[in-house]
């Protein structure tokens, strides 16, 4: 043979190599999947900057100040008296809550669920897209729908001992009513490999269950709000690392409930209570360390070809004055709050948009209100270059992309 006809062989043998598949080997997903942007939305439930900026310029929320450093963050302006399953609708159908059949937590004096919804959805837009779809602990996702990929409801999945209109935070194993995890055959595994997890965090301890024992109630509760994010991140973990998807939703559900009750405030504030608002001023701050952490587990599954967004419903602020309803008292009244976020100007208390990836701008910041939760879904469709349905209210952020000029609101990028 000639050093030619040998090179020839070499290079033929090297091809058939490359291109037979290896038995056993892991078979991602269908060819043209290979193509779909890789987009994962970590949904925070109640995101307040005046809490987090703080912490950030300490050092102490390390994995989002990287995320804000390399993309785009901003104030995500929210609806009036917003809440999370009004909200967190709007982020799935880009529709006002009264048009898409969740406008609270309560419908004609039913819990939300996924039955009342009445426009579609962007995780129905995304599966007939042919994007592979995964979610986790979105709220007002119970009972769950069927995906091209899982669903994992979140607050608001009804189980052993709820009631209507009130929260519940049931174990797996305790779901009633519907299914919690979509497709069924992915419970045993999630058991096995998870654990029985709490789908939501714990309901508020009332005001007789504080009376005189407030220290032991709230670090009691605080403990099981731990345990229950630490199960939220091993059940991201664990999704991410054997169930990847194109499209990826995970909420973490905590941090809004501590704020209720615990929000760090001063005596001049409303609903002080020196026996409970002393007892650790660290409670709602430490919500956001702790979130930090399972964003970095988050972060370990990000690579340079996926789009990270972090999203909030809402921010969440201390009382200050009488609103239209009472807004003192939460879980149909037995629950004293000093901190809320249904203010009636939506505007008092935005959430929070960062954004990372390809094409994303890096290191800038939007300023002013001009990014809102309408927004999300109509962007995250641009992306899978599906045409978002006329309903749809909001807009594609588009000066959020590198090459835009946009300055809705002004843009600018740090120094
Ligand atoms: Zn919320």
């Amino acid at each position: 043979m000639s050093r030619n006809l040998k090179y020839l062989a070499f290079l033929l043998v090297a091809l058939c190599i490359t291109f037979v598949p290896v038995q056993g080997q892991v078979r991602h997903a269908p060819s043209d999947a290979y193509s779909k942007p890789r987009v994962i939305v970590f949904g925070v439930n109640g995101g307040e900057w005046d809490i987090l900026r703080p912490l950030l310029l300490r050092g102490e929320m390390p994995n989002l100040a990287r995320v804000i450093e390399r993309g785009v963050s901003g104030k995500l302006r929210t609806v009036s008296a917003p809440n999370c399953p009004k909200v967190y609708s709007v982020f799935e159908t880009s529709t006002p809550p009264e048009e898409n059949g969740i406008p609270g937590f309560i419908v004609h004096g039913t819990t939300a669920n996924t039955s009342m919804l009445r426009t579609e959805t962007l995780w129905s837009l995304l599966t007939n897209g042919g994007v592979t779809v995964g979610m986790a602990n979105v709220p007002a996702t119970f009972p769950v729908k069927p995906v091209n990929g899982y669903m994992i409801s979140g607050m608001l999945t009804r189980g052993k001992g709820c009631e209507d209109g009130l929260l519940c935070s049931p174990k797996l194993s305790e779901v009633q009513g519907g299914d919690a995890v979509f497709p069924r055959s992915l419970v045993p595994e999630l058991k096995a490999n998870v654990g029985d997890f709490l789908i939501d965090c714990a309901r508020m301890p009332t005001a007789k269950d504080l009376l005189g024992h407030e220290e032991a109630v709230v670090y009691e509760w605080l403990a099981k709000v731990a345990k229950t994010r630490e199960q939220q991140r091993k059940l991201f973990d664990y999704l991410l690392t054997n169930h990847p998807t194109d499209f990826t939703f995970f909420v973490q559900s905590c941090e809004d409930r501590v704020g209720h009750w615990l929000y760090p405030i001063q005596p001049f504030n409303v609903g002080y209570n020196r026996k409970t608002h002393t007892i650790n001023v660290d409670a709602f701050p430490n919500q956001y360390r702790a979130l930090d952490k399972v964003l970095g587990t988050v972060l370990q599954h990000v690579d340079e070809n996926t789009t990270l967004f972090i999203i909030s419903d809402h921010g969440i602020k201390p009382l200050r004055e009488k609103e239209s309803h009472d807004a003192h008292r939460d879980h149909a009244g037995t629950t004293p709050i000093i901190a809320h976020h249904d203010f009636e100007d939506g505007d008092d208390v935005p959430g929070i948009f960062v954004a990372m990836g390809p094409g994303i701008k890096k290191g800038a910041r939007v300023m002013g209100l001009p990014m809102s939760v309408f927004d999300i879904a109509p962007t995250i469709l641009h992306l899978y270059d599906i045409a978002a349905p006329r309903q749809m209210q909001g807009r594609v952020l588009t000066e959020i992309l590198e090459g835009s000029n946009e300055t809705a609101g002004g843009t600018h990028s740090p120094k």
